[in-house]
């Protein structure tokens, strides 16, 4: 049976990327399952690139198949920030920002600009054999950012998305909600079909 590293050590993304993936013919590991940490710089210049270096790192560490999720926030107001940089956004001077500072710090950057501030998630997926070989899928969630944050669910910048058709922000949905609209879980659904072609591939392989 195909077995998946989740190539991150975020609990939050490893709680949707698990619940996304189940029912597959597939088992998922997370580096908490194989008792490993690893530290990987993400350098990149694309999404697809910082998603690579994390499912490579991880395939070549344990020999397994990884799955890896590269995210942004894309703010139209902001011409595309932070984009690569979510992670890292907050003001100069701080390097490792919490959730909270680069929410509050995203607000700061978006006084003065007219409403609606018109945002998107981008969520670039990276799947690598442990020989390295890569193969990518992308979901894309529009949105707005809001002024206050809403809801308690979620991780990072979900307080501050806020999405029309739902008339709530993403951390006022559900795991299963959030997961039924999410960036993540568009990729997700791109990237399936790949994932059980592969899975049966290495199914029908076997000795
Ligand atoms: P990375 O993909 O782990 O590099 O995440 C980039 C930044 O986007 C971090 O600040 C995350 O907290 C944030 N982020 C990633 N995915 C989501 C999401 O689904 N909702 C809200 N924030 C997210």
């Amino acid at each position: 049976m195909l077995t998946l590293v989740l190539a991150t050590a975020n609990p939050h993304k490893q709680e949707e990327m698990k619940h996304l993936l189940t029912a597959g013919p597939w088992q998922i590991r997370t580096p908490q399952d194989l008792g490993m940490q690893l530290e990987i710089e993400e350098t990149g210049p694309t999404y697809a690139a910082n998603a690579y270096l994390k499912a490579h790192a991880w395939a070549k560490a344990t020999g397994l198949w990884a799955l890896a999720d590269d995210t942004g926030l894309e703010v139209e107001a902001l011409e595309g920030e932070p984009g690569l940089y979510s992670a890292r956004y907050g003001p100069p001077g701080t390097p490792l920002p919490t959730a909270a500072l680069r929410r509050a710090y995203l607000l700061e950057r978006l006084q003065g600009h007219p409403r609606p501030w018109r945002a998107r998630f981008r969520c670039v997926l990276a799947l690598v054999s442990p020989q390295g070989s890569a193969l990518f899928a992308e979901g894309v969630l529009p949105g707005e950012i809001i002024p206050e944050e809403k809801g308690e669910h979620g991780f990072g910048y979900d307080p501050l998305f806020y999405l029309p058709e739902q008339g709530r922000t993403l951390a006022q949905l559900t795991l299963e909600e959030k997961n039924r609209v999410s960036h993540r879980a568009r990729a997700v659904t791109a990237l399936r079909p790949a994932l059980e072609t592969l899975a049966q591939r290495l199914e029908a392989n076997r000795p």
